[in-house]
């Protein structure tokens, strides 16, 4: 009976070894902020960094966004989740919640924790569908370890899900990595030894400087090896973020040489952490995937000097304008409230207690918001198909347009018309178009083969794939499909 019995539990062992797939030890995600696809082709320097993705990974040369807007918050939410914002809720760097005006990872109810009495809590808490390190959690009975790293807190914040053991982000007050009451109620040892260890350098301008990538760096090779990932046989997820990529070409704009020492530099610190990974992990061992958040368009001055088309609108300027508009029409202020992320916001309030029809308010916002010859449409979401525009953008707008968060109008500018004064440098995107939808996406590492496609693949695609890969259920609310070459 004993020996039946020991018989027994043998054979179970054995068989939940067999039904264990092949995982890798460790999932690395690595997103460029503002990386626009054509940057692949621009910034191999030296060796080890961007030359080694090209040569040892699998190249997708045709990834597309498939929402607008094309921000931030919303690029880190769809590749983790392998969805857009119209099922995850991230509408846009900030949007409207319960009628407030927040940022995407504002969290009042939870405090900062490192960094001083500015320090704001935050938490993934208005991310509403699941990521890879969620679905990792599920599939491991939660022994799986994420951790997110970034200077922006959004782009820390989203792609470590809502159960990592750290998601740890710059805090400018203090010049400090922090995180909030959301994860842990002190700040890990590590982490505060990391603060001490760099003080002089975390210091200095983290957004338009070199130093702002390798801080990044040091931090997630820190993350690696105090938080032992990829150590074991649970894998585990690294979501690193390069923020000072995107706010430095948003104050200098695409190629200038502030921008370009930053890609160098990027592309050193590649080189390092790929040979940090293959030392402590092994290349078989770790599958490492790079991405972009969203691209750039060039700025109005690069685009002119050369005579191409190019055109600037810029949107607080538009609001006010239009509310003039509809002051002299209906003889009330401020109609439209707000404007985030191309979308624009009526007044509820105002049109309510002035008695006004809402219909006769909402077509007399879209005619005035589509008075500038810089803007194509203004579209009222909720007909949006009645309106004479092409499938692909009503789709876009649609998968990026979530109720009640987005505002009830989307603004359309003329292809190459882009948010800014005529007179900035800076770049910008948000918009449908290829330069701030198209995307770079490589693979490298556990089973990867080296090689290219360029047929269509989609943002949402990667989540799909990772999970695919590993042999673990899709975030929950997962449109994209796995693309195994
Ligand atoms: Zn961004």
């Amino acid at each position: 009976m004993r020996l039946k019995l020991i018989t027994a539990l043998a054979l179970i062992a054995a068989l939940s070894a067999m039904a264990q797939p092949a995982r890798p030890k460790l999932v690395v995600g690595l997103v460029v902020d503002q990386m626009r696809w054509d940057y692949l082709y621009n910034y191999q320097w030296g060796e080890g960094g961007f030359k080694t993705l090209l040569q040892d990974g699998y190249l997708f040369n045709n990834t597309i966004i498939d929402y607008v807007p094309t921000v931030t918050a919303a690029g880190h939410a769809s590749i983790y989740s392998g969805t857009t914002p119209a099922f995850h809720g991230i509408a846009g760097n900030n949007f409207m919640l319960h009628g407030k005006n927040v940022t995407s990872v504002q969290d009042d109810s939870e405090r900062g924790i490192g960094g001083n009495d500015k320090t704001r809590g935050k938490s993934p808490r208005n991310l509403i569908t699941t990521t890879i390190g969620d679905q990792l959690q599920l599939a491991t009975d939660f022994k799986s370890r994420t951790v997110g790293i970034a200077l922006k807190d959004r782009a820390a914040i989203l792609p470590a899900g809502h159960h990592p053991v750290g998601a740890y982000w710059y805090d400018s007050n203090s010049h400090s990595f922090v995180t909030s009451t959301y994860y842990r109620d002190k700040l890990p040892r590590w982490v505060s030894d990391f603060n001490k260890r760099h003080r002089n350098e975390l210091a200095m301008d983290m957004n338009n400087t070199p130093m702002g990538t390798t801080m990044t760096f040091a931090m997630a090779e820190q993350a690696l090896i105090n938080e032992q990932l990829g150590q074991d046989e649970v894998t585990d997820l690294l979501a690193i973020s390069v923020s000072n990529t995107d706010m430095c070409s948003h104050y200098y704009g695409t190629h200038s040489p502030k921008v370009d020492s930053i890609y160098w530099q990027l592309d050193r610190e590649i080189a390092h952490f790929i040979q940090v990974l293959d030392q402590r992990v092994g290349r078989d061992n770790y599958l490492l995937f790079l991405s972009a958040d969203h691209g750039g368009t060039h700025s109005y001055p690069r685009m002119t000097a050369h005579g191409l088309p190019s055109g600037c609108w810029y949107n607080p300027d538009a609001l006010i304008a239009a509310n003039k508009q509809l002051q002299d029409q209906f003889g009330v202020k401020q109609l439209l409230s707000e404007e985030m992320e191309y979308t624009f916001y009526l007044n509820h309030e105002a049109i309510d207690s002035a008695r006004l029809d809402y219909d006769q308010v909402m077509r007399a916002a879209c005619r005035a918001l589509e008075q500038p010859e810089e803007i194509q449409w203004a579209i009222d979401v909720s007909r949006i198909d009645t309106y004479p525009i092409p499938s692909i953008l009503k789709e876009r707008i649609k998968l990026g347009y979530f109720p009640e968060r987005s505002g009830e109008i989307y603004v359309v500018p003329r292809t190459g018309v882009y948010a800014s004064k005529v007179e900035w440098a800076a770049s910008n995107h948000g918009s449908w178009s290829q330069s701030d939808s198209h995307i770079p996406l490589i693979f490298m590492g556990w089973h990867v083969t080296p090689g290219e496609t360029s047929r269509l693949t989609h943002m949402t695609d990667i989540a799909a794939t990772v999970c695919a890969m590993l042999h673990i259920q899709a975030p929950n609310g997962c449109i994209g499909t796995p693309i195994l070459e």
